[in-house]
């Protein structure tokens, strides 16, 4: 059975993840259940929280998505963006390096909601990977957004915290509904 995708209004996805300090046996096994969990549900990339744990790891896949361009760069040269795929990021650090950039964005733990949110249009990452190791890389456009939008789900960020107060009003009555919904199933629990 694949894990769960813990919904809009479930508490663990505004807690902040710890950090890992050893990758166990039961990290690499989680490892594999959130990038089986995320495939299933053809996303892009999803974060412990969203699998109801609190640390500092996300899974990343953009390798199916053909329409929204990556870039890569390892050790300031071009790469090919399929060659770090798919990414694991273990207490990843970021640091913001392109211009502002607006895009459209949708968040697996938000069935149905997209909306365009800006961020900036390229990153700085420096992370452990699943063996342990530290890696580093700087990356653009849909991979970029990707590792931003993971990264502040690690530190308990919401999309909807990135939105416009205009296009979060807009939702408002789609997001209530996700909110309601959720605490409504966690309660009969
Ligand atoms: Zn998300």
């Amino acid at each position: 059975m694949t894990l769960p995708i813990t919904q809009f209004g479930n508490p663990v996805l505004r807690q902040k993840g710890a950090r890992i300090e050893k990758i166990t046996p039961e990290i690499r096994k989680l490892i594999a259940a959130m990038f089986a969990a995320m495939h299933k549900a053809r996303g892009v990339g999803l974060a412990a929280q969203q699998v109801g744990h609190t640390l500092q790891l996300a899974v990343l896949d953009v390798r199916e998505v053909t329409d929204r361009p990556s870039t890569l760069e390892l050790a300031g040269q071009p790469a090919d963006v399929l060659s770090i795929m798919p990414l694991v990021l273990i207490n990843p650090e970021i640091k913001p390096v392109g211009p502002p950039f607006t895009g459209p964005e949708g968040c697996l733990s938000f069935p149905e909601i997209f909306a365009e949110i800006t961020r900036p249009e390229s990153v700085k990452v420096t992370a452990l990977n699943e063996k342990g190791e530290t890696f580093s890389f700087r990356c653009g456009g849909l991979l970029a957004k990707a590792v931003q939008h993971e990264h502040d789900h690690l530190q308990g960020i919401l999309f909807i915290d990135r939105m416009t107060a205009a296009t979060k009003a807009d939702l408002k009555p789609e997001l209530d509904d996700i909110q309601a919904a959720t605490k409504a199933a966690l309660k009969k629990k």
